[in-house]
């Protein structure tokens, strides 16, 4: 884990120079549209959810870049002077942001923190699946913080953050309204989209060997048995467990296993060895993967994993 330092001290006043300049640069050439709200974001998927209901009526930062590991992330001193100087801060939730009530304690009072995934049903980690879930905090029993598989979550929590933005910003909570809307109907679509591409995928072959339990909303959404073999983390993995895990593999004929982007290889290649089964293209986890800005584009990579992997005659 990374440190988590608070940072009490002004901003530094160079970058406030700078960004004045650019300011009274890009004036010359033309109006400049000045957002409304300022919203720094926990998520990388999240930035997309702030754009997508805020519109243009929001500035976005996004403090946690695609790529990087949301289970181990941690705000720096400057991703604090971004937030402390932020509106709002938008979370993805559900306990994931394990730093989230020490973060929220150093912001003023008047920072509006919205968690999305609040508007999503939850699901709670099985005893079996809590054993590789992300970490010791998301125990057996626990929400599962890993909603935005769900495209329908994804779709109340559009209407519940545009919901919190208006109250942040009453002047334009109809416009977040209808942004939200508009991207729940692009949300309905993508939706549409992922179900027929699923049902390539017959049902008996419907299992979902990944590393950490990440998968569990995906698999409710789409009928898919979760299968983690693995924490997200080089941990070491229970001999008993894996044992089991390559039973589950030969006993229902699964063809295909699939590697995460952030996340250690060590315990699918076991299982590999062991069944001869294929590797698929690595799945994208966490909602982070570098180059993978959109929401739409992060479902359409998996979607499209899966479907490569275990679909087709
Ligand atoms: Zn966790
Ligand atoms: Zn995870």
């Amino acid at each position: 884990m990374k440190h988590f330092a608070f940072c009490f001290l002004q901003q530094s006043v160079v970058p406030r120079m700078i960004s004045a300049c650019a300011v009274i640069l890009a004036g010359a050439i033309a109006p400049i549209a000045q957002a409304d709200l300022k919203v720094a974001t926990l998520h990388p998927l999240m930035t997309d959810v702030a754009n997508k209901v805020g519109g243009s009526h929001v500035t976005v930062v996004t403090l946690m870049s695609p790529g990087e590991d949301i289970h181990q992330f941690s705000p720096t001193s400057s991703d604090m002077t971004e937030a402390r100087s932020a509106d709002v801060v938008l979370a993805s939730g559900k306990g994931v942001e394990l730093y989230l009530p020490k973060l929220k304690a150093s912001l003023p009072s008047t920072t509006h923190v919205i968690e999305a995934g609040n508007a999503c049903r939850s699901i709670k980690l099985s005893a079996k699946d809590a054993i590789f879930a992300c970490c010791p905090q998301h125990a057996a029993g626990s929400i599962d913080p890993h909603w935005w598989h769900s495209i329908s979550g994804m779709q109340s929590a559009a209407d519940y953050v545009a919901k919190e933005f208006g109250k942040a910003d009453p002047a334009n909570k109809d416009a977040y309204r209808a942004n939200a809307k508009a991207w729940s109907a692009e949300l309905k679509t993508l939706q549409s989209w992922a179900k027929r591409e699923i049902s390539k995928v017959p049902r008996s072959r419907r299992y979902l060997v990944t590393s950490h339990a990440a998968f569990g909303y995906f698999c409710k959404e789409y009928g898919f048995k979760s299968i983690p073999i693995s924490g997200p983390t080089e941990e070491a993995v229970s001999s008993q467990y894996l044992s089991e895990a390559i039973e589950q593999v030969k006993a229902n004929n699964v063809t295909t296993v699939f590697p995460e982007n952030n996340a250690s290889t060590k315990a699918l290649d076991a299982i590999i060895a062991a069944t001869g089964t294929r590797r698929g293209s690595p799945l994208i986890a966490d909602g982070s993967a570098s180059g993978v800005t959109t929401y739409k584009a992060f479902v359409e990579h998996n979607i499209s994993a899966v479907v490569d992997g275990l679909g087709g005659s």
